[in-house]
């Protein structure tokens, strides 16, 4: 594969598992050296590996992207790693518990806003002054199918995605003139352990799921992978403030 991103630095979020993981090996294979951050540490990381097999470089960060003294110290451990940052993935996120609105609790709320929104924020208000210094930079948040379209039972997460989706276009104009593009993927239903979570192991609620994708099929977190780095590279030069699905065509439904 053509290693358009040598030399480069890629921060990816939320990246030991699933859409995240499979991004960072994305990076990893055009030559990027990659930062991954998650909540939790797996000493066993695959994703590690995955850079590693790649031929490339890579390092994990323990952090909670809803606390900004934590996120403060990933992009500082990046920048004293690897020198500088290229590309953010801000990918982290929670489904949160199903329940309709008046369902949902405080708690539920305030935990998916806190996690996907708050924490989308943190990671581009640590990452953006990093971009500046360089005169460019390229931003990926994640948002969802839910971030373009009400879903029943996910309020808290229907409203943070969206909340993505806002954030997204503001920084798109705020920093277009200083070289920093930010754009976010909105991907449909794709095979995680999220959708496993959802679906509870049962087999009615994955056809489900299934049948919801105009292509009769769910996607896989590589394909979420193609769109980020797609976005990240040179050839997205003139693409910044866009909500992009990546979803079987189910937003055109
Ligand atoms: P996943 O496999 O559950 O991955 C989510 C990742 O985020 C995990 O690595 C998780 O770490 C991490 N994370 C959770 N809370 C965190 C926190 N406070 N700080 C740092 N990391 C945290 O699910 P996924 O499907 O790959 O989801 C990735 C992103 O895609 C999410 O933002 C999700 O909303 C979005 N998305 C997914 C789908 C889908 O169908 N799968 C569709 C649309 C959008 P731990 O496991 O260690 O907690």
């Amino acid at each position: 594969m053509e290693k358009i991103f040598q030399n480069k630095v890629a921060l990816v979020t939320g990246g030991s598992y699933g859409i995240g993981r499979a991004t960072a090996i994305a990076f990893a294979q055009r030559g990027a050296k990659v930062v991954i951050a998650d909540y939790k540490e797996d000493k066993n990381n695959e994703t590690l590996r995955g850079i590693r097999d790649a031929g490339s470089e890579g390092i994990f960060v323990q952090c909670d992207v809803s606390k900004s003294n934590e996120v403060k110290g990933l992009i500082d451990k990046c920048i004293a790693t690897f020198g500088q940052l290229d590309f953010a993935f801000n990918n982290a996120g929670v489904e949160g518990t199903q329940g309709t609105t008046h369902e949902c609790t405080e708690e539920n709320w305030d935990k998916t806003i806190s996690i996907n929104l708050k924490g989308a924020w943190l990671c581009m208000k640590m990452e953006i002054p990093e971009m500046i210094k360089k005169g460019k930079g390229v931003i990926v948040n994640c948002s969802s199918v839910a971030g373009l379209n009400g879903f029943t039972g996910l309020p808290a997460y229907v409203a943070s995605k969206h909340g993505v989706v806002g954030i997204t276009k503001t920084a798109a104009l705020e920093y277009a003139k200083q070289g920093i593009r930010v754009n976010a993927v909105c991907p449909g239903v794709i095979h995680t352990a999220m959708i496993d979570r959802i679906a509870g192991g049962s087999a009615d609620a994955e056809k489900q799921f299934t049948a919801m994708e105009p292509v009769g099929r769910m996607g896989r977190p590589e394909e979420v992978a193609q769109a980020v780095v797609w976005l990240c590279s040179d050839a997205a030069s003139f693409v910044t403030g866009v909500p992009f699905p990546v979803d079987g065509g189910y937003d055109a439904g």
